[in-house]
């Protein structure tokens, strides 16, 4: 049978919906609320946004989530055209009326001819049909469940604990060294698989203080109910004792400085390979509730962190994801159940951008699919294609945390040339990936009018 059903009608939901309604599919989105609350959302609507009103940077040169944009106008997103619509001024970010938002959303699907919502929550695995479960951060109890059920007790996370993510090339290693503690490993790579950063005791006290007088943001009423399972915030391990962190992350056993042999470091913070490709590095034990400001100005106290750029910053936050690299395939479908896709914020990408632009991707491979048409595989060079490789295959599955896009996930440019500068080299990687975007479009079915 032709239908598409869709369990969740949120940014990444109503995507996938739009671009398989507009490909002759039939699609049933199925949306719990507003029978069935969450702590975070207001209304009944669908492609409600819960928190900021901002889709962030719109520049489609120099900025990873600016490409995103614009490869879903190209694709003709929904999101983005309503995006688009009721934009309001603020500067060159992408910020949006809400509620006239969603409000759009929620009109142009419920007018599409292919498409109906049936109210009501889902609680189990669909056994037949072609699915795709886009239920987000805040999925269900019930189907989180069941999902757990089908995946394994470590597949499916309740909340993100996110350290802070360095681009390799901003780690001074004058400073910095790579080792594994002990030399663990038995290749050279794995002997060599962490960067260290060594502290003196004033630097480890002076560390210390700041992290404790840093701002943090507090959890919201309700987001922690029932779920909250340990791995602390380092703040907070901080403020149970001033050595609880060289007891612990911070601990600078079997490592030998490589630039001062002879001096024993009095505390080492870790970075340890986010990639495949090594352009990520992230703080091993370093998830945080410090305000983003702060974070900044506390980790670049770390030696041979002075100068670091960060890809993302820590959080720690209530949120229900896969372990995709491990549970999806290249299709985002559940390897043990292939007729079921995943989509949006519950496949480890973070941010209403990159959840709707999976939804867009997980749409269009679900028509492919109906439809018997093969696709050429997404380019990794475009920004929805470095994502989805990112979530099922890129990212090492033992510490999958959820990531937003940005340029460390795509391969890298060749310097022709010499060394580029990070203007140019950001054009290169935007160039590159309009050109490819528009050569896998057109050999992705057209959108049609509804029969
Ligand atoms: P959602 O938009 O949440 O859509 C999922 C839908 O599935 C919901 O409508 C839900 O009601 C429905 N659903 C859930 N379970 C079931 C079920 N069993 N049966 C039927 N329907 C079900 N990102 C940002 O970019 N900026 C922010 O400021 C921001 N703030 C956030 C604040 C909070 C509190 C949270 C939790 C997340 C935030 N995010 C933010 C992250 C993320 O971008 C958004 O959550 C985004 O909405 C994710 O899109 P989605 O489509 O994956 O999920």
């Amino acid at each position: 049978e032709n239908t598409l059903h869709i369990i969740g009608g949120g940014l990444a939901g109503s995507e996938a919906a739009w671009q398989a309604a507009n490909r002759g599919i039939r699609v049933v989105i199925h949306e719990m609320r507003p029978q069935v609350e969450t702590f975070a959302h207001k209304t009944g609507n669908l492609a409600e946004m819960v928190c900021s009103n901002s889709f962030r940077s719109d520049d489609d040169e120099q900025n990873a989530v600016g490409l995103l944009h614009w490869e879903m106008r190209q694709a003709g997103g929904l999101i983005m055209e309503m995006g688009d619509r009721h934009r309001l001024p603020a500067g060159g970010a992408l910020a949006v009326d809400r509620e006239a938002f969603s409000e759009a959303v929620t009109e142009r699907l419920m007018a599409h001819p292919n498409v109906t919502v049936e109210p009501g929550e889902i609680t189990q695995l669909p056994e037949d049909g072609q699915w795709i479960i886009a239920t987000g951060p805040l999925t269900s109890g019930a189907l989180a469940e069941a999902i757990r059920a089908e995946t394994g007790q470590d597949s499916l996370a309740f909340f993100d604990a996110i350290a802070p993510i360095v681009y390799a090339e901003t780690i001074d290693m004058g400073v910095a060294w790579e080792q594994s503690r002990y030399d663990k490993g038995d290749t050279e790579a794995e002997q060599k698989a962490y960067i260290n950063c060594p502290m003196t005791r004033d630097q480890y006290e002076a560390f210390i203080d700041a992290l404790i007088a840093a701002d943090k943001t507090e959890f919201k009423e309700g987001e922690t109910a029932g779920y909250f399972d340990g791995c602390l915030p380092i703040e907070v391990m901080a403020e149970r004792g001033r050595e609880t962190l060289r007891h612990g992350p911070m601990k600078p056993v079997g490592l030998t400085n490589a630039h001062k042999p002879d001096e024993k470091a009095y505390a080492v913070v870790q970075l340890r390979r986010d990639n495949a490709l090594g352009t990520l590095y992230n703080i091993v034990g370093f998830q945080t509730k410090m305000k983003y400001g702060a974070q900044t100005d506390v980790f670049r106290m770390i030696p041979g962190l002075h100068d670091a750029k960060f890809a993302r910053l820590g959080g720690i936050h209530r949120n229900t994801f896969l372990n995709s690299p491990r549970l999806l395939d290249s299709e985002m479908r559940l390897k043990s159940r292939p007729n079921i896709r995943f989509a949006g914020q519950i496949t480890g990408v973070e941010g209403y951008v990159e959840s709707a632009a999976m939804g867009l991707l997980a749409g269009r491979l679900a028509v492919a699919e109906i439809t018997g048409q093969t696709l050429p595989a997404v380019p990794h060079t475009t920004a929805t294609g470095a994502l989805v490789m990112h979530i099922t295959g890129g990212a090492d599955a033992k510490t999958f945390q959820p990531m937003n896009v940005n340029f460390g996930l795509f391969p890298p440019i060749d310097a022709k040339g010499g060394r580029r500068g990070r203007r140019d080299r950001y054009k290169a990687y935007t160039d590159r990936a309009k050109t490819d975007w528009q050569d896998w479009l057109a050999a992705s079915a057209p959108a049609r009018a509804a029969e």
